[in-house]
């Protein structure tokens, strides 16, 4: 089971992965998450990703293609994974099949079609600086206000998350990873599920596709 999440920012990807990880007993894998974790380490991809991050740019193909490769070659990948926020552009899908024969079996596109929606949903995400794990101040509040459930963590509002930086990934991201949507679906590996649904609602319909 190989599963690209595909869709805008803040349409649901994260949350979603994560439930299909735990379900499926399949890695996630999320490059934000890898590319965060570095920034945190201080490593040298940490600090020249926070460039392009900060920027709410897409980090170079070069840094991100080789990474993806290499982590979904890890033994705990070989039964299939899911994959949030990578391919994000052609060259990089282009990278995912280029390798070992590999064949997308599940590609779901959260639509989220109203911009107010988006910032909305970003401006009242909340990530744990501990786990990572996020939430929703509305949606999918944790029991504590502004601390993780999981790790007992610090909740904050990621710096790309601002308004102005929301603006300029949803301009990134019409114009670099749009595109895929045709891609998949001329592959026909592509299956559209309605991410304006209540989180849970969503998920189902993912069960429904993914089988139970
Ligand atoms: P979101 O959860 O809103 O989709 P992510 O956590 O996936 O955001 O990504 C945060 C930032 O990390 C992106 O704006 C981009 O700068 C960088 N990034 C993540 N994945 C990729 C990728 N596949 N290619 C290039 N940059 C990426
Ligand atoms: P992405 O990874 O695509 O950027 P996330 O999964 O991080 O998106 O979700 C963005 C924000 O919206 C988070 O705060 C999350 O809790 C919330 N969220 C996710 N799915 C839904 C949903 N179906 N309805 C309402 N809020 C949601
Ligand atoms: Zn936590």
């Amino acid at each position: 089971m190989k599963i690209i999440m595909l869709g805008a920012p803040g349409a649901g990807k994260g949350t979603q992965a994560k439930q299909i990880a735990a379900k499926y007993e399949i890695p996630h894998i999320s490059t934000g998450d890898i590319f965060r974790a570095n920034i945190k380490e201080g490593t040298e991809l940490g600090k020249k990703a926070k460039a392009f991050m900060d920027k709410g740019e897409l980090v170079p193909d070069e840094l991100t293609c080789d990474l993806v490769v290499d982590r979904i070659s890890k033994p705990d990948a070989a039964k299939g994974y899911v994959l949030d926020g990578f391919p994000r552009t052609i060259p990089q899908a282009e990278a995912l099949t280029g390798i070992r024969d590999l064949i997308v079996t599940g590609v779901q596109t959260c639509a989220l079609p109203i911009y107010e929606n988006i910032v909305h949903r970003m401006g009242g995400r909340r990530a744990c600086i501990g786990c990572g794990a996020t939430y929703h101040v509305e949606f999918n509040a944790p029991k504590v206000e502004d601390v993780c459930d999981t790790c007992g963590g610090e909740l904050v509002l990621r710096d790309d998350d601002k308004p102005e930086t929301v603006q300029k990934r949803l301009s990134v991201y019409h114009a670099q990873t749009q595109p895929l949507i045709d891609y998949y679906k001329k592959a026909n590996v592509l299956v559209e599920v309605d991410g304006t649904q209540d989180i849970n609602v969503v998920f189902q319909d993912i069960v429904k596709i993914l089988g139970a």
